[in-house]
């Protein structure tokens, strides 16, 4: 079976390929137990192996696994998992095309069905310095009440019950933020309506979707 390491470096990998990170930036964790798994620093997700990831103690942030340090960002996943006893995996992107967008002053808003249906609550948090503690507690309050994060002038964070669910989120951002340039460029794009995004949730098939990925795998 696979393990929670090995599991991490194949979605690390995924990124990598939908080219969601450029280099050795961002980086992803997963939660085993009270250990989190993390990307190093300064390493590019398709480069890892299982035993290059990092594993901190989630209560007093040591690091008890890995030969390298672990991502500059270590704070802000540690924070997170805290604020969220329910999320397994934490993908940070810096997602080219939802980047630019939500550093654009625009909103990145609704368009399609996936964007309710797949990221669940959205929130914002404008631009703190990336590594630093103030990230970290912005970023741990913002996932109190939200599931996917943008963060201006830097990414996007996704929070999963799974790897599949964060990972996905990722997928769904960036396609929202390149469909909402190609509306912008041809004509002006048309976001869904408060009662047209009301009457999505009632759905089941959502429902179904969100039970699928959060089945991991
Ligand atoms: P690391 O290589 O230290 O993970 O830094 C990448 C990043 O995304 C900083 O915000
Ligand atoms: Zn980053």
């Amino acid at each position: 079976m696979e393990t929670v390491s090995e599991e991490l470096v194949r979605y690390g990998i995924k990124i990598a390929q939908a080219r969601l990170v450029a280099g050795a930036g961002g980086n992803i964790s997963a939660r085993e137990d009270r250990l989190i798994w993390m990307k190093p620093s300064g390493v590019a997700m398709d480069e890892m192996t299982p035993e290059d990831l990092c594993g901190i103690e989630l209560d007093d942030g040591r690091q008890v696994r890995g030969p390298h340090r672990p991502t500059s960002e270590v704070n802000m996943h540690l924070e997170m998992y805290r604020a969220r006893p329910d999320i397994k995996a934490i993908f940070h992107t810096h997602s080219p095309w939802a980047s630019g967008v939500i550093s654009s002053g625009a909103e990145l808003k609704p368009m399609f069905a996936e964007f309710i249906c797949d990221l669940g609550r959205v929130g914002t948090i404008p631009y703190v310095t990336p590594t630093t503690q103030d990230l970290a507690d912005a970023m741990g309050a913002c996932a109190l009440d939200h599931d996917t994060i943008f963060m201006v002038n830097h990414g996007v964070a996704a929070l999963g019950a799974t790897m599949k669910q964060a990972y996905y989120k990722c997928l769904v951002v960036e396609d929202a933020a390149i469909s909402m340039v190609a509306a912008s460029v041809v004509g002006k794009p048309r976001f869904l309506t408060e009662s047209e995004q009301a009457d999505l949730m009632q759905l089941d098939a959502p429902k179904h979707r969100v039970k699928m990925m959060e089945q991991g795998g």
